[in-house]
């Protein structure tokens, strides 16, 4: 059975295969996580040569053969790699979130897609870096529908603020109070005001935010995603 279709994908890996052709793992919009395999796409020649550099945002008609992917034209493309890599911190982030990306997200979702794509064009021009990968963390777990509670206690319900605060709890999921913990805390109050920003924070207003802890707070998201999944 064959299908022709329009979607848009994100280039997250390319590995070459023989001495020709071309191997890609993209997220798609709409199909989520796939392989493309082009053939002679290591070749000059090649149309599609210039949209397989990782990082690339591209849409494009493509042909499902056999549940497997080929392209048949790419009407458009932006090539973020390219303005990406010329910054090696820049470079690394953007591995180090397509990383996380390739352990936690499995399924087709738009808005994911629409995360990742956001988030390497803001790559391009954010000052922050730490800010920016902790911000895409925050909204990977947020879109995951996982985000801690940070305003009552898990335990009892009564409002939490930086007076009663007592612990953040992966286990359970958000912040407990005084009253209902003795623990030591591990991560501090300021986790949970990096965390509310986080939480409404949009892209283009990143670079305007100061987060008290960004360090921490980038921890406290990968030990959280990683408990979660
Ligand atoms: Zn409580």
């Amino acid at each position: 059975m064959v299908n022709i279709l329009s979607d848009e994908a994100i280039v997250l890996r390319k590995s070459l295969s023989g001495d020709y052709d071309v191997s890609l793992t993209v997220y798609m919009k709409k199909y989520g996580k796939e392989n493309i395999y082009i053939k002679n796409g290591q070749k000059l020649k090649s149309p599609f040569i210039y949209a397989t550099e990782p990082f690339t945002w591209f849409k494009a008609v493509f042909i499902r053969r056999k549940e497997k992917f080929f392209i048949r034209e790419i009407e458009k493309s932006v090539s973020l790699g390219i303005q990406i890599a010329s910054d090696i911190p820049r470079f690394t982030t953007a591995y180090s979130i397509t990383d996380l990306f390739n352990r936690y997200v499995i399924f087709p979702d738009e808005k994911i897609f629409v995360l990742v794509k956001k988030s390497l064009y803001y790559l391009t021009r954010t000052s922050s870096l730490d800010v920016f990968t902790a911000n895409f963390i925050a909204k990977l777990v947020l879109l995951s529908g996982i985000f801690p509670e940070l305003d009552r206690c898990v335990r009892c319900g009564s409002p939490v603020n930086r007076k009663n605060f007592k612990i953040i709890s992966m286990q359970e999921g958000g912040v407990v109070c005084s009253r209902c913990s003795r623990q030591k805390p591990y991560y501090g109050y300021g986790v949970v005001s990096d965390l509310k920003k986080l939480r409404v924070v949009s892209f283009r207003d990143l670079d305007r935010i100061k987060l008290s802890s960004p360090s921490s707070t980038e921890s406290f998201l990968r030990d959280y995603l990683e408990r979660s999944f």
